[in-house]
């Protein structure tokens, strides 16, 4: 597998449309642009792995627990969180297209097309420069950048740029029937601060003891200019944030362990780990002291799937200053009261989505004995996140098979999502299966009314085996 293909990240965008897992959004009217809907499997896909992540977290962890915060909040927190000033992106457009392009997406793409003429060097080169404008927050040395290199406008054709411009992310709405009484407020751009602005709320009432952390699963919205590549980059899409509240000094120590435990959780997923690498952050954003990326290798290059970052005691504090609350916490074992620092893992849902139909999706071919080529594609999803987990398939609509498939299915369906179908030839409802990504089909034949024995089959290797019928949720679930 190779990381930047263009092909195969098409073939899994349209299969995950063709096969019910992800829509453009209200695609009668044509879509919208960079907002996505998710279909039967798709959903199913998605709530298995923000399960993971929430029992990762609160169950597995006596010190985390979760909360489910408001997405509208009030004004005044996005002027503390510093979204209202700094939460904007460097811009330029190109004066004949009109197109708007994020600076960075421009010269990492530029840089692409540099590494694809083999000129290595100078795409490194390029990109450091770009790390440090950015860092710096130099637009005119970022401009200079695009003008000694020569970036062109994808769209025009040409080089003829605007001067580089800040532009804030948030979406804003009125509160209020009326509009000259209305308030303006934002629709959250992260999750975080539902989490900041609830910090005593949750210690006091769920009496915890620093360190502890707060879990937290919802909707987050951002204007993004360049808002391409499918699910990759949305303006409505979903975090699995949880921020851990700490000792002030003991930031290091937490990071460390923040990076190696939330490795573990994509690893023990079945993803293998050379797919994954982690990324330090040369520019911090204006909350941190260090950060890093968990990055994969997706179909479309090295792409930042989840961030840890050690904000510091900039949130709780800021928080503090604009609310006029004190949001501190005092701590018996050294007897003294402050603002808690705080280690943040944030990643996003649909990105994760991503991530596990780019490590899924396969075509596969091979010779078979008569000396022709089989094929199919399939979707080897970690059985454990899998939107099926079985399907029973009756062999023929008649003769008494559906009944006992109907009785497997009663058996089943309590403890995991399972699938009946009784239409087309048992190959191709194996295909179908497979390209849903389910691992384990039981078919009932002729020899299960004598022996109540059924034949399972399993996606990744398409070995089948026969097996008692009785007992088959414990076998099904013993496998994940
Ligand atoms: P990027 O650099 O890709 O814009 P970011 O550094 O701004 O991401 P964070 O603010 O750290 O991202 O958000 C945490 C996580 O939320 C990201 O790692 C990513 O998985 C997810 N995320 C952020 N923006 C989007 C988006 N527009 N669409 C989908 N997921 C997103």
């Amino acid at each position: 597998m190779t990381v930047n293909d263009q092909g195969r990240f098409q073939a899994i965008i349209s299969h995950a449309k063709e096969y019910g897992f992800v829509f453009p959004s209200s695609e009668i009217y044509d879509g919208l642009s960079a907002v996505y809907d998710y279909g039967p499997w798709g959903s199913e896909l998605k709530k298995n792995i923000r399960e993971s992540w929430w029992n990762a977290m609160t169950r597995m962890h006596d010190n985390i627990v979760g909360i489910d915060a408001a997405i509208f909040m009030h004004p005044t927190t996005w002027k503390a969180s510093g979204h209202v000033d700094n939460f904007s992106d460097p811009m330029i457009d190109n004066k004949d297209s009109k197109k708007r392009y994020r600076v960075d997406h421009l010269i990492e793409g530029a840089a692409e097309e540099l590494s694809k003429l083999d000129k290595h060097r100078e795409a490194e080169d390029l990109l450091r420069q770009m790390d440090e404008f950015l860092a710096a927050n130099d637009f005119v040395g970022l401009k200079n950048l695009i003008d000694q290199y020569g970036i062109k406008c994808a769209v025009s054709g040409t080089c003829n740029w605007t001067e580089v411009r800040q532009f804030n992310l948030m979406f804003s709405t009125q509160l209020g029937s009326v509009a000259e009484d209305a308030n303006e407020i934002y629709l959250r751009p992260e999750t975080a601060q539902g989490i900041f602005v609830n910090f005593l709320n949750v210690q006091k009432t769920a009496r915890m003891k620093i360190p502890f952390g707060i879990a937290q699963v919802g909707k987050a919205f951002r204007n993004e200019i360049v808002a391409r590549q499918f699910i990759f980059r949305m303006r409505e899409f979903e975090q699995m944030e949880m921020q851990y509240f700490i000792r002030p000094g003991s930031q290091k120590e937490w990071y460390a362990y923040w990076k190696e435990e939330r490795m573990k959780w994509h690893t023990a997923l079945g993803i293998p780990a050379d797919r994954y690498r982690f990324h330090d952050h040369v520019k911090l954003a204006h909350y941190a002291d260090a950060a890093v990326d968990i990055e994969y290798a997706f179909p479309i290059g090295w792409k930042e799937v989840e961030g840890i970052h050690s904000r510091t005691d900039f949130d709780l504090k800021n928080h503090q200053h604009f609310s006029g609350k004190k949001l501190q916490y005092f701590d018996p074992e050294i007897n003294q009261s402050y603002v808690p620092y705080v280690i943040e893992t944030s990643i996003g849902l649909d990105r994760m989505f991503l991530l596990v139909l780019c490590h899924a999706y396969q075509e596969e071919k091979w010779a078979k004995e008569d000396g022709s080529e089989d094929s199919r594609v399939v979707l080897k999803i970690p059985p454990a996140i899998a939107p099926i987990k079985l399907a029973v398939l009756p062999l023929l609509k008649k003769e008494g098979l559906p009944e006992i498939a109907r009785e497997i299915m009663a058996s089943c369906r309590n403890e995991f999502y399972c699938f009946y179908e009784e239409k087309d030839t048992i190959g191709k409802r194996y295909r179908r299966m497979d390209a849903l990504g389910t691992p384990f089909c039981v078919t009932v034949d002729h020899q299960t009314k004598e022996d109540r024995t059924v034949t399972i089959r399993y996606r990744d290797t398409m070995k089948q085996e026969r097996i008692p019928m009785d007992g088959l949720a414990a076998f099904i679930r013993s496998k994940f």
